[in-house]
């Protein structure tokens, strides 16, 4: 059979023209870069992130720079708080094709120093989040017949890392999680991968401090720490391009696979 390209495709500038994506955690970091990557592309975004302030002033520069956003705030932990998210997000653009569960957080410890409290803030903000804002969106999907869902892992939850036990499990589980719901709704033209960010410049990252950070960027083959612009470019691939590909996990880490 010979390869085509549907003409749509051949220029990447407007991939995702007709899409709607919901980012969450997107106020600022790797979610911020990522929805504006989707809207560059010419998807419609809705920027959703606990932090009322971040995810409206997020929205109002994605307006201002012309493209189509709005702004639904959300704690990714709470079902009401998703629900309400979803239905101003349904409201305002009547579908949703892609989906990014980017919003995490980490509390770190050694083992045996980690208080319960920690170990599940952290299962419930980066593993049951995605459960609980996937069940509600992959219902629309569904019905639409099409569907991108990207989650946002970490190569911790594939390699494991230090003082990292909530963290690695969390994201391990969002890895499991992503293969299954593949499996589930492969029929309906809802794909579902993982995006896993190696050692990236965030705020996340800006609080281990320079020495920690210099430390970990001098084992990194590529020599520098990744930039929230490499992880969105990994997750227009599987929002707009790889239509084939799912259940699958890339990692994005400069060669660092410890
Ligand atoms: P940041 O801490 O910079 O940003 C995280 C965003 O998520 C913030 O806007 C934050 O809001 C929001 N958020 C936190 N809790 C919730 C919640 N309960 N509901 C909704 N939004 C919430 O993190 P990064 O941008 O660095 O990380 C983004 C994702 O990438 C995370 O899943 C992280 O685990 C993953 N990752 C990051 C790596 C890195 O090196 N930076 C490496 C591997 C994975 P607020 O402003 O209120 O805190």
């Amino acid at each position: 059979m010979t390869a085509s390209v549907s003409p749509e495709k051949e220029g990447l500038k407007n991939i995702l023209a007709d899409r709607v994506a919901l980012v969450t955690g997107s106020g600022r970091g790797i979610g911020k870069a990522i929805a504006t990557v989707l809207a560059q592309h010419g998807a419609k975004i809705v920027i959703s992130d606990i932090n009322v302030e971040t995810s409206d002033a997020t929205a109002e520069e994605m307006v201002k720079a012309g493209f189509q956003a709005v702004s639904c705030p959300a704690n990714v932990t709470n079902t009401e708080s998703i629900d309400k998210m979803v239905e101003s997000a349904m409201e305002k653009f009547g579908q949703i094709d892609i989906l990014v569960n980017n919003a995490g957080i980490t509390r770190d410890n050694l083992l045996l120093k980690m208080s319960e409290e920690h170990w599940q803030a952290v299962i419930d903000t980066n593993l049951t989040s995605a459960f609980k804002v996937t069940q509600p969106i992959v219902k629309i999907m569904s019905k639409q017949r099409y569907g991108r869902i990207i989650n946002i892992a970490s190569t911790t939850g594939v390699h494991g890392n230090f003082g990292q036990c909530n963290y690695a499990a969390a994201k391990a589980g969002l890895i499991g999680f992503t293969k299954t719901v593949a499996l589930e709704y492969a029929k309906r033209n809802i794909t579902c991968n993982a995006v896993a960010p190696g050692f990236i410049d965030t705020d996340m990252t800006k609080a281990l401090g320079e020495k920690i950070i210099n430390s970990f960027v001098e084992k990194i083959p590529a020599g520098r720490m990744g930039t929230p612009d490499d992880i969105a470019r990994a997750v227009l691939f599987f929002a707009g391009l790889g239509d084939y590909v799912t259940g699958t996990v890339m990692e994005v880490n400069g060669g660092l696979y410890t």
